[in-house]
């Protein structure tokens, strides 16, 4: 496209190989970015920018294409199996993902999609193809990295592979645009891997405001049978060691080991996934061994219109993860109200405002745990001034606010690309860099 001309912006590409925007999240590897792929894309229509969204199809009963809402479409693409290829396995069906999406465009006008916006290392290899077939830009969310995630692992979770790394690498740099969920990550998409700073856009993740909003907290107990006195933490989320859970369930028996009337309860929220505690059992065998089993409830996955009831019904949230890109949980249950203790990991750092709408703690250990939620607990009106803090604080996270801010990404996108292309330098028609050494996630 030479000389210069400004490209529009009428229609964009996501790829969301490995998980569905219309999967329920909270279990299995449906969880954040799910949320994100499919609220970012309603607000882009919203914006008249239309989405159509690439998935790997999971059931035969998946229709080919499904109409999210008014623009934006969801394409089950089918490649490999269709129930019980395993997360790790997936590599082996990205070329049959990208034919189904190349063959999906060439059905099309030349041109159809302006843009291809990638969420995970997978989509990105994808989108690294389409984009050079294209010729348009490719935009790349990494959303969690193979060397950060590596660096604090939990007991018992297995490490991501050097391949992952190496395919995250290459997205890295191929990508004509990346988005961090907070400076944090855009330093470590820097320094770890090498990623230019002129090419990062931080733009944060939102919640559906609308809907998360303070309620009615008596109500929202009883329609969980949850009794009026009790102190409730909760955690939301797909179980796995990562997502330590457990450690809420140790710093709970700990806290009543201290004290044995303490009326307390732990609300967990969510399915397995991934590995370690990923037996549905396994929390409930855990939470037996610790002597706390009757102070314990399961709910399997929530819908959103159940789990805003959740975090109306908790007195406080727990996010105790080793990793965390960012954190929806505990930016939904704060724009209910509910106060939240985080790992001081991550974008949670970003998500909690440490004592004042919550409180952050170093570490995972049960007693530090204990400490500062008991201390929590104990104060009850500081603890509803935090509440009220959070409300607040989680207005900045809208989703809203995500897509002005990913719009502003796309669009320096499309204007460098064209600058290059009239330049003959867009990224199809330069020659890859080569290949590097992965030690121990140091370029070589
Ligand atoms: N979620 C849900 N129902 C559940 C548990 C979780 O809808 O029972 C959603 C939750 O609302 C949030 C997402 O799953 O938007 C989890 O995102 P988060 O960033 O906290 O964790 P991730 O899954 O990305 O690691």
């Amino acid at each position: 496209m030479s000389p210069l001309q400004s490209r529009r912006l009428t229609r964009v590409a996501v790829l969301s190989v490995h998980t569905s925007p219309l999967a329920q999240p909270g279990t299995g590897d449906a969880g954040g970015m799910n949320v994100y792929v499919l609220q970012s894309a309603l607000q882009m229509a919203k914006r008249g920018v239309e989405v159509e969204i690439f998935t790997r199809a999971t059931s035969s009963a998946d229709e080919p294409v499904v109409e999210a809402a008014p623009g934006v479409l969801v394409r089950n693409v089918v490649a490999g199996p269709f129930e019980g290829l395993d997360k790790h396995d997936l590599p082996t069906q990205l070329c049959a993902f990208a034919a189904g999406v190349l063959r999906e465009e060439a059905r099309n006008q030349p041109g159809h999609y302006d843009l291809i916006h990638s969420h995970y290392w997978l989509s990105g290899q994808v989108g690294w193809l389409a984009r050079d077939r294209w010729g348009v830009p490719l935009v790349h969310t990494a959303h969690t990295l193979a060397a950060v995630k590596n660096a604090s692992l939990a007991e018992g979770d297995t490490p991501e592979p050097a391949a992952r790394e190496i395919g995250e690498r290459q997205v890295v740099e191929e990508a004509d645009r990346l988005i961090a969920n907070t400076a944090e990550e855009a330093k470590q998409l820097i320094e770890t891997y090498g990623a230019p700073l002129d090419k990062i856009d931080v733009v944060s993740p939102g919640a559906d405001l609308a809907r998360y909003r303070p309620g009615d907290r008596a109500a929202a107990r009883a329609a969980f049978g949850i009794d009026p006195l009790e102190s409730v933490v909760t955690f939301v989320g797909r179980i796995q060691p990562l997502k330590a859970p457990d450690v809420l369930l140790r710093a709970a028996a700990e806290i009543l080991t201290r004290r044995p009337d303490a009326p307390l309860r732990v609300l967990v929220v969510g399915g397995p996934s991934g590995t370690g505690l990923a037996r549905p059992d396994s929390l409930i065998e855990l939470a037996a061994d610790l002597g706390i089993a009757d102070r314990v409830t399961f709910l399997p996955p929530q819908p959103p219109d159940r789990l805003v009831e959740v975090y109306r019904a908790s007195d406080v949230v727990a996010v105790p993860s080793y990793s965390e890109s960012f954190g929806l949980v505990a930016i939904e249950a704060q724009a209910c109200g509910t106060p939240v203790i985080a790992a001081d990991v991550g974008g949670l750092g970003t998500a909690v405002r440490n004592g004042e709408t919550g409180i952050l703690v170093q570490g995972h250990r049960a007693d530090d745990w204990a400490s500062a939620l008991g201390s929590m607990l104990a104060d009850r009106s500081e603890l509803a001034r935090m509440g009220e803090r959070a409300h607040h604080h989680a207005d900045n996270f809208s989703w809203e606010h995500t897509a002005e801010g990913l719009l502003a990404s796309y669009r320096k996108a499309l204007v460098d690309y064209d600058i290059r292309d009239s330049r003959a330098e867009a990224p199809a028609q330069r020659r890859p860099r080569g290949m590097w050494k992965i030690r121990r996630g140091v370029r070589a």
